[in-house]
């Protein structure tokens, strides 16, 4: 048996004639850019999240960028956020000229751990971006608490957390800004780039919305120095018909992942979330010290796996001048050499769910 890491096609029959008539009808009414596509999507987007306005942007990394030029994040400011993650959650903040500030994470979650963060701020501290990492909702409350009592703004990464909940509310309205992308490997993934930042306070939606064309509230005059950086007309009538289904999607993953958990328990460290997050398991991701031959040996036995992420955020080339080294944050350079991610995703069928159990309890045996 062979069960890839993602069955991105799967999806697509699943939905090809809805997906096809709204692409084509797209192509038929002739409006590519800022169209009725994005606005439904935002709408619909605002009211699944319970937020405010939702802006249709280019991507998930522009959408973290344009959160930040909104909030007037210059050069000499410090952003503190997770060594553990993406590239774009960092490189928003130094494309602005201001500094990140690398955090280690909690290993039961892969999330920033609060304590941490309060030892990272300085009187040049602006803002905090958490990131709900695989899915898994950050600790909102403790983090909450810090921006608040230090005039923080928070600007969530939730890029890979679209449907997760914290406390029975959706993520999106815990920072001033939360930021998802639809690469298509995402939750809820588009046919090409694509991203969203929910905003509650009018002022900051209003910026963002003009930062989005090129800083333009008239066109053709510019109050400030934005972006090109739109949703596409056509990623959107990608996203309004797959919008319906995230739900039973997510509740699929968790599925999933409740059997990963309960075969896994005792042999691996399974990943762990508060009592009351609602996870939506974008990832499914475990740590060993035997990684690479547990990898090896899986795809032997057909499992594919991927390795999130290989490197941490303060180790990278390009941060060498912030001064960072090995050991500095033990905790993320450890998952970095140790984590795995098993395959997760809806369309996954009970048999492959099986197997990458079977196979991988085997393997477990044979390292004993
Ligand atoms: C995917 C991702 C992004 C960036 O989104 P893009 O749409 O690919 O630009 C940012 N942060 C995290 C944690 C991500 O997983």
């Amino acid at each position: 048996m062979k069960v890839e890491f993602l069955g991105l096609n799967r999806q697509y029959r699943q939905l090809k004639n809805q997906l096809d008539c709204a692409l084509q009808a797209v192509m038929a009414r002739g409006a590519f850019i800022l169209g009725p596509e994005v606005q439904r999507f935002e709408q619909s987007m605002a009211s699944y999240l319970g937020v405010r306005d939702a802006i249709g942007l280019a991507s998930g990394s522009d959408a973290l960028l344009l959160s930040l030029m909104a909030l007037g994040i210059k050069p000499g400011d410090e952003v503190i956020t997770t060594t553990y993650s993406f590239f774009a959650t960092a490189s928003c903040i130094t494309r602005l000229g201001a500094k990140p500030v690398f955090c280690d994470i909690d290993l039961r979650t892969f999330n920033l751990n609060p304590e941490e963060v309060k030892k990272k701020i300085t009187g040049r501290t602006k803002a905090l971006i958490p990131v709900h990492l695989y899915g898994n909702p950050c600790d909102m409350e403790g983090l909450s608490e810090i921006a608040g009592s230090h005039g923080l703004a928070i600007v969530e990464d939730s890029a890979q957390a679209i449907g997760a909940e914290y406390r029975g509310r959706k993520i999106g309205s815990f920072g001033v800004a939360s930021c998802f992308s639809f690469y298509p490997t995402k939750n809820l993934g588009a046919y090409g780039d694509g991203g969203c930042v929910a905003v509650n306070d009018p002022e900051l939606s209003e910026r963002i919305r003009i930062l989005r064309v090129h800083g333009a509230k008239k066109k053709y005059f510019h109050k400030f120095i934005g972006l090109n950086s739109r949703l596409d007309e056509l990623q959107a009538a990608v996203l309004n018909v797959k919008l319906p289904q995230l739900d039973s999607w997510n509740q699929r993953r968790r599925e999933i992942a409740i059997r990963y958990n309960k075969s896994f328990k005792g042999i691996f460290s399974i990943p762990e979330s508060d009592p009351d997050v609602t996870h939506v398991y974008h990832m499914y991701v475990l740590l060993h010290h035997q990684r690479d031959t547990i990898r090896e040996r899986l795809s032997e036995l057909g499992v594919s796996t991927m390795i999130y992420y290989p490197q941490a955020l303060h180790l990278q080339e390009c941060f060498a001048d912030l001064g960072w080294k090995s050991g500095d944050l033990p905790n993320s350079e450890l998952a970095c050499r140790e984590n795995f991610a098993l395959p997760i995703y809806p369309e996954m069928t009970d048999e492959e769910v099986d197997y990458v159990i079977e196979s991988l309890l085997k393997i477990a045996d044979e390292l004993k």
